[in-house]
């Protein structure tokens, strides 16, 4: 399997080469050439197996340069306990992503049972393994800088604590994350971590690390690289729990089903959309914004509009509140029969800040045989979802499943199983469940009292020279 370019203009490459880097050279993203095919023989077959069985049988599609046997014992490694770590007891480990039935035909799929609590650790649990992998092969090292405003920097160090050849240095806005945010990632003594406050906001460490990354000459002696969300290798995983789910709330491969998925970068959603395009029957694909609309926007009017960082609302719905789709441009390329020129034109047009509208052209019309249909939940009904799930059917969810939980309800054709997926725990967003329900969310086992254990972390102000100075000091020539 060859990867290319969404914009058309860089040279094919295979996954371990495209495992490690970000963008295409082009400033697209990368996808797969065609997209594999599953046969209705390989649906029957994959219906009975395990959550690692079916990841190896879903990602050999897309990872043909890694040989088997080695991908087989990275995936079994990763599909067992690691991202079922929480202690939750009321479900069934085995199946690694359990689905809970609300009601006839609506369902949760639980993707947040891993270490951070947040369906990212599906995807990055595969990545640390993934990468410390490759760096062995290539004799290699890694060194990750981030900036986080709390959920993917904790997923990140959980993935790569402890793993050779790989160091994370992880930047976040020092006393403006949730105690129990800070004691999940300050907490960790592993010697590869390195978590620095910095006096200021999530923004001066976001550009601190672009710093970084535009000086070329200390991005290269240092090995610096990325984990984010538009890292091909995360969008691939996120495909298996979608085959996962199907198969869970039916009986049979004729029957179809909706997704309903609380989106962001479109990440997790672009997962959905792959399995589709490799013949799942998916009859919709429901995609669920907060108050940052951009997405919704798009697929009732067709404009795609992002709004400046300055327009982001702050929501009760945290990791959804973006300005910008970052993993958006793969399903356009897709759209626009993957005409790499296409995209290029629309994104000259966002990335000088502007929009683009596909509105009465034949994109528009061809837009409906995606099967993505869209819409938005507010503060306001996330707590009303909160407290019906509770008393309906005492079940807690978390404010961003709560808004897949609405916008599914409100948009699904009424034949097809729901399917909503669980992207992060209610333990993880405590004052918004204060809030719906006048009570403390409940805590996986494991995780009662980490706030008194001991924190190592490194106070420093909004500067580059010192960012610099510091990683020099821990990475050894
Ligand atoms: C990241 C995240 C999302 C959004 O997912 P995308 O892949 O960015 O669309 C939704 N909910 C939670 C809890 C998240 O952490």
């Amino acid at each position: 399997m060859r990867y290319i370019s969404t914009r058309g203009n860089a040279p094919a490459k295979n996954f371990t080469e495209i495992l490690l880097g970000g963008l295409a050279p082009d400033g697209g993203l990368y996808l797969p050439e065609q997209y594999p095919q599953v046969s209705r023989a390989e649906l029957d077959a994959w219906r009975k197996l395990s959550y690692a069985d079916l990841a190896f049988a879903v990602l050999s599609k897309f990872i043909t340069d890694i040989p088997a046997s080695d991908l087989k014992a990275i995936i079994d490694k990763t599909y067992t306990t690691a991202v079922y770590s929480n202690g939750r007891s009321d479900s069934d480990a085995s199946q690694i992503t359990p689905l809970r039935t609300l009601s006839p035909g609506v369902h949760i799929l639980e993707l947040s049972n891993g270490p951070t609590l947040a369906f990212k650790d599906m995807a990055m649990q595969l990545l640390g393994n993934l990468f410390e992998y490759a760096l062995a092969k290539q004799h290699d090292e890694l060194n990750i800088l981030g900036a986080t405003s709390g959920d993917t920097g904790s997923a990140a160090e959980y993935a790569m604590r402890g793993k050779r050849g790989i160091r994370v240095f992880m930047l976040s806005p020092n006393g403006k994350m949730s105690s129990f945010q800070r004691a999940q990632m300050y907490s960790l003594q592993d010697a590869n971590i390195y978590n620095i406050a910095i006096e200021g906001m999530f923004d001066d460490a976001q550009d601190m690390v672009k710093a970084v990354s535009n000086d070329h000459a200390f991005k290269a002696k240092y090995k610096i690289g990325t984990v984010n969300s538009i890292n091909w290798a995360r969008v691939s995983a996120q495909v298996v729990y979608y085959f996962k789910g199907y198969f869970a709330a039916t009986k049979s491969n004729d029957e179809q089903v909706a997704f309903s998925v609380p989106s962001g970068n479109f990440g997790n959603i672009c997962a959905g959309h792959i399995a589709r395009m490799m013949g799942l029957p998916i009859g919709q694909l429901i995609l669920a914004t907060n108050e940052n609309d951009v997405l919704d926007e798009f697929f009732r009017t067709g404009v795609y509009r992002p709004r400046g960082t300055d327009h982001t609302y702050q929501t009760s719905s945290p990791s959804m509140d973006i300005s910008k789709a970052s993993n958006f441009e793969r399903f356009m390329f897709d759209l626009v029969g993957r005409d790499g020129a296409k995209v290029r034109e629309f994104w000259s047009r966002v990335d000088a800040g502007g929009a683009f509208d596909i509105k009465g052209t034949e994109y528009w019309h061809s837009l409906s045989k995606f099967n993505f249909v869209s819409g938005k939940s507010t503060h306001m009904d996330r707590l009303k979802t909160i407290r019906e799930l509770w008393e309906e059917y005492g079940v807690m969810v978390d404010t961003h499943t709560a808004d897949g939980i609405k916008v599914g309800l409100e948009q699904r054709r009424p034949n097809l199983p729901l399917i909503c997926l669980e992207t992060a725990l209610p333990a993880k967003f405590a004052e918004t469940i204060q809030e719906a329900l006048g009570r403390e969310p409940e805590r996986p086992a494991g995780l009662v009292g980490i706030e008194k254990l001991p924190q190592r972390c490194e106070l420093m102000d909004a500067d580059v020279g010192k960012l610099k100075a510091y990683i020099a000091a821990n990475v050894p020539d």
